[in-house]
């Protein structure tokens, strides 16, 4: 399995990025602190790190010379302001990729997993998901059926991505906002609705009869599973 360490001292922004990455089959090991972090990374050797740079005990920079004077784990900086991207840069650091806050869990998620991929070319992660007689393809963004192509928007495509990869599990419609926006705020719940009826429009044999987009009364929407 691989593991992601989160050095992190936002203990609500470690607790979503552990759900996501959990959720996309990574196992997640946290420390609050730099000088911590550092412990944890020698103790468990993890795959790839996600360094916040302004933390307790030591700063992120240090965290990540420290790691890099060792061994050549991927490191991504979390970073609050974008200037402090460019001095990163400058810095050299060693660093495989940079996200500044505020960020959406859904594209931490991608990060890593892009930045894992070039890191580790032959553990590459499959770029099709196939669910039912679905085949999507996440680089070219298609959906196919056999032959026929669909014409989805980008939101349509992020949530039948978020639905598909997991068939069975049920998400609500405030998760399933923010994957389509980032952000989620309450009382936009029902613009999924819209995007759901849209998505079974396109892609359902009978879209009064969804073979796909299952509704789950009272809670939001699942992908069947087979
Ligand atoms: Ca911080």
């Amino acid at each position: 399995m691989t593991t992601i360490l989160i050095i992190e001292d936002e203990v609500e922004l470690t607790k979503v990025l552990r759900s996501y990455l959990e959720r996309a089959n990574y196992q997640v090991i946290s420390a609050a602190r730099g000088d911590t972090g550092l412990t944890s990374w020698e103790n468990s050797h993890p795959d790839l790190v996600l360094l916040d740079l302004n933390l307790p005990g030591m700063d992120g920079l240090d965290v990540a010379r420290n790691i890099r004077h060792k061994d050549d784990t991927p490191i991504i900086m979390l970073t609050a302001r974008i200037e402090e991207i460019d001095r990163l840069i400058g810095l050299e650091l060693g660093a495989d990729d940079y996200i500044s806050k505020p960020f959406s869990p859904r594209e931490v998620v991608a990060r890593v997993k892009a930045v894992l991929r070039r890191a580790n070319p032959s553990r590459e992660s499959p770029e099709i998901v196939r669910a039912m007689d679905l085949e999507i393809d996440l680089n070219a963004h298609t959906v196919k059926r056999g032959k026929t192509t669909f014409d989805l928007t980008p939101t349509e495509f992020s949530l039948l991505v978020a639905l598909a990869e997991f068939p069975g599990r049920v998400f609500s419609r405030l998760q399933l906002l923010e994957v389509v926006q980032g952000t989620a705020y309450e009382g936009y719940e029902r613009t999924i609705d819209a995007h759901i009826k849209n998505l079974r429009a396109k892609l359902e044999k009978n879209p009064k009869k969804p073979q796909y987009l299952e509704t789950v009364f009272g809670i939001g929407y699942r992908f069947r599973k087979e």
